[in-house]
């Protein structure tokens, strides 16, 4: 048996037999996780802290043939305010299921746990953390490959120029010589901001990445887009943002949205965290 010291994100925890939690953790360098926390549902357990879904922790695992149990841990940065707002509950619980089907499948890949810290920091403190989300999951895709091509018609690697004409069956834009071959179903028209905020999340330093503006027409124009590409490239349908978008206006209280989202570099970077 061995023991494991690393820093973790709680991406799911759930109850397990009698007092015990099982919990998800995306880690640095063993990637997804499953590990026992033992009778941490105790009130007086020590462990109670660490399972706290979407905290990061130190850990300490003992490891046998891939199972991994917690021995102990100290919390590093609970983000309680995800759990205190609807929106960043919703936006949270979306690009975690997002992050932990892709690190479920793929190699483990310390970009993908930086990405991680950086988005639930910004969906724990943005003025949009859905969008947040979704901007995250687009991220992601790039990370593992499947990012759409912006830069040059992917059909020709031809220049594009406006309309800006976006064909999901190819994976991207396409020029204007193109268009024709292409049935109008599998393509939309994106604006310039779109094109150019796209662009941002697919190519910013991850620092960066959440320090843009863009109107609400454009984030509504994006979220569109980035709804169906990561369910094309995933296979699967994601559920928890439609239901939070089909809550009628009466049972959920809106909150003051700003048009424009401006967050100074300086403030609140994750690696404040320890990370
Ligand atoms: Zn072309």
């Amino acid at each position: 048996m061995g023991t494991i010291e690393t820093k973790a994100f709680v991406m799911n925890s759930f109850p397990w037999k009698d007092r015990h939690r099982l919990l998800h953790l995306l880690t640095p360098e063993l990637g997804l996780i499953t590990a026992l926390a033992p009778a941490s549902e105790s009130l007086r357990s020590r462990l109670r802290g660490v399972t706290q879904l979407f905290s990061l922790s130190d850990f300490t695992l003992s490891s046998q043939q891939s199972r991994y149990t917690v021995k102990d841990g100290s919390v590093i940065e609970s983000f309680v305010a995800v759990s205190q707002d609807l929106d960043r509950l919703a936006a949270a619980s979306h690009a975690a299921e997002v992050f932990s089907d892709v690190a479920r499948n793929d190699e483990p890949q310390r970009r993908i746990y930086d990405l991680w810290a950086y988005t639930i920091h910004e969906i724990s403190v943005a003025d949009d953390p859905v969008f947040i989300a979704r901007m995250g999951t687009m991220r992601l895709m790039e990370e593992i490959g499947v990012a759409p091509c912006l830069e040059v018609c992917v059909c020709c690697r031809g220049a594009i120029d406006e309309p800006w004409r976006f064909n999901f069956r190819e994976g991207g834009l396409v020029c204007r010589m193109e268009m024709s071959r292409y049935e109008k179903e599998a393509s939309i028209t994106l604006s310039r901001g779109a094109v150019d905020l796209l662009r941002h999340i697919m190519k910013a330093s991850l620092p960066k990445l959440y320090r843009f503006q863009a109107a609400s027409e454009i984030r509504a124009e994006v979220s569109c887009l980035a709804d169906r590409w990561i369910e094309d490239k995933m296979e699967k349908r994601y559920n928890r943002l439609s239901l939070l978008d089909q809550c009628p206006d009466f049972l959920i209280p809106k909150r003051h949205v700003s048009e424009q989202q401006t967050l100074p570099d300086e403030q609140g970077s994750p690696g404040e965290n320890g990370l």
